[in-house]
């Protein structure tokens, strides 16, 4: 029997696939988002979605050197961190729909299957797998209300894990039209020293293996260190199968913000829309040519420590790199940041510290490290350098308070030490029984009430805010008195008081630390409030001039 197929939309989204060849980690995300940026920039309507390869149902569970960072949705979804390029090029905030996962769509078969939905079919990848994942995608057009859908496939072409995936996009050519389907291919062109040349054979081949997979690229961007010339470009069309204008050379860029333009100034953004048959309006890309220019024009520079565990892997951290990035292009400063390694940090030595010009001490998970990242806030909160905590980082600015306030190093989370004399950050009374580790956290956005005239407040203008979560422990609410004792001013909480979502330290240039991550919903445009107010403090710290900020910005934070 023939199982029906996802039933094709009447809708007339469009849809951009991207695919990557030849190697990994070529940017496919930073290319996907940046198609995002130069079709939002005509008026359109774009949604993304990333298709992950893996078995792992989202990468919540998964380590960060397996997978960089976790990024975090409002609806509370963990998904892969190309979902924060998604979110910061086109300014939008997705849901759970944008990111699949083989995980995913198998559980979803496989529990069709022991419904009966299949009525006594041979379950199979073709065709049960792939309309199981056409219909995803096909999903995030109809939720979204998009007009173009921008759909990239995780891998690279000719992995097995990626082959259903491929096969699904493949078959939507037919399904939803040529004119509505257009199927990008990011490719490395390698310079190869002694020949001194850049070489197009492995775009050759891996355009080979994806027309052998029934995938014919309509347009392929070539990464390269350089600007391609004509004659290389001219050599790939004709090898590929497509005209010459449709081989765009992407050599690297000094700020992945560029990339928008770099696609849009070779002509990208009006092929893609003749062939989808889409209005060619011009895009405008005004703001992201102002961000760009403010970003290469920045001299002055402020040195920023980011106190972690995967120091060698800045990808774990990327939001908050990119989140410090949007704050210093506010400021018109240079960001230089000093990994400083947690685990092998002496709690008694400074040095790793000196010249900074303000600490950050982001996520985290497990005890590795801790004591580094308590001495880290007990450095800021004694020396007056700037100090900003982010989840993990104010659950131990937190417990460094703690000890100073109880005069006793036996403070702690119950995460790190189950028996702990001094539990300050602990599960909530009805979280104990918990046993499974995925799914089991306080996820997305959550309300968070501000006491006027703090920091936070006068940060945010604004008196409720809603801020993205991703943590079991919470701030024991028994410590509150004595560490407002030391100044500590609780200046964010859930709106019934109970819980503590924003500690702040009074009598201290800046100490603010959050139970939330500000950092995935910073915003090149728009830097998130209490980050870039944390860079005003280091640009006073690092003595520079601070200049004003952008006037009439709205606060992403201040909205749903
Ligand atoms: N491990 C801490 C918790 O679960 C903090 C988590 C984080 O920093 N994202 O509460």
């Amino acid at each position: 029997m023939r199982p029906s197929a996802p039933a094709v939309p009447l809708v007339t989204t469009k849809f951009v696939f991207v695919t990557g060849g030849v190697v990994s980690g070529l940017g496919k995300g930073i290319t996907a988002a940046s198609l995002g940026t130069i079709l939002t920039a005509r008026g359109l309507r774009v949604s993304l979605l990333k298709l992950d390869p893996y078995i792992n149902i989202d990468p919540g569970t998964m380590s960060p050197y397996q997978h960089g960072e976790v990024f975090v949705l409002d609806d509370g979804a963990e998904t892969d961190l190309d979902l924060g390029h998604y979110e910061r090029f086109v300014d939008c905030s997705l849901t759970r729909a944008s990111n699949v996962t083989t995980g995913k769509i198998y559980s979803e078969v496989i529990a069709k299957e022991r419904r009966g939905d299949y009525l006594g079919a041979t379950v199979q990848v073709i065709p049960h797998i792939t309309n199981e994942i056409k219909e995803r995608i096909l999903r995030v057009a109809e939720t979204g209300d998009a007009e173009v859908v921008v759909v990239e496939v995780g891998g690279t072409a000719g992995d097995i894990e990626s082959l259903p995936f491929l096969e699904a996009i493949r078959q939507l050519k037919n399904d939803l039209g040529r004119r509505n389907t257009f199927y990008l291919h990011l490719t490395l062109v390698p310079f190869v020293s002694g020949s001194e040349e850049y070489k197009s054979k492995p775009t050759q081949h891996s355009v080979q293996t994806l027309r052998g997979i029934g995938i014919q690229p309509d347009a392929i961007v070539c990464r390269s260190r350089e600007r391609l010339g004509t004659g290389l470009r001219d050599k790939i069309a004709l090898f590929a199968d497509v005209e010459p204008q449709a081989v765009i050379s992407l050599p690297d860029a000094p700020t992945i913000y560029q990339v928008p333009l770099v696609l849009e100034a070779s002509g990208l953004g009006p092929y893609l829309l003749e062939h989808l048959d889409l209005p060619s309006g011009a895009a405008d890309l005004g703001a992201w040519e102002r961000l760009v220019a403010r970003t290469l024009a920045a001299t002055d520079t402020v040195r920023v420590g980011i106190v972690g565990k995967y120091v060698e892997l800045p990808d774990a951290y990327l939001s908050v790199t990119e989140a410090l990035r949007h704050a210093a292009v506010a400021h018109d400063v240079r960001c230089e940041l000093r990994w400083i390694n947690a685990e092998t940090l002496d709690p008694a030595d400074t040095e790793p510290f000196r010249d900074l010009h303000g600490i950050v001490v982001p996520g985290g998970f497990g005890h590795r490290g801790i004591e580094g990242k308590i001495a880290a806030s007990r450095f800021a909160r004694h020396t007056q350098v700037p100090y900003l905590g982010l989840c993990l980082g104010m659950q131990c600015a937190s417990i460094d308070l703690a000890r100073e306030a109880l005069g006793t190093a036996d403070c702690n989370s119950t995460e790190f030490s189950a028996f702990t004399e001094h539990p300050v950050i602990d599960l909530l009374p009805e979280q104990r029984d918990v046993t499974d580790l995925g799914g089991t956290m306080r996820l997305g956005l959550y309300p968070c009430k501000l006491i006027p005239g703090t920091r936070a407040a006068r940060a945010y203008g604004a008196e409720l805010v809603y801020e993205r979560h991703r943590h079991r422990f919470e701030f024991n609410n028994r410590y509150r008195e004595r560490l407002a004792q030391l100044g500590v001013v609780f200046s964010g909480t859930s709106p019934d008081d109970r819980l503590v979502e924003i500690i702040e330290l009074q009598g201290h240039p800046f100490f603010v630390a959050s139970q939330f991550h500000p950092e995935f919903r910073s915003r090149p445009q728009r830097p998130h409030p209490l980050v870039r107010d944390f860079m005003e403090a280091c640009v006073a710290r690092a003595g520079l001039a601070i200049e004003p900020e952008l006037p009439g910005e709205a606060v992403a934070s201040a909205r749903p």
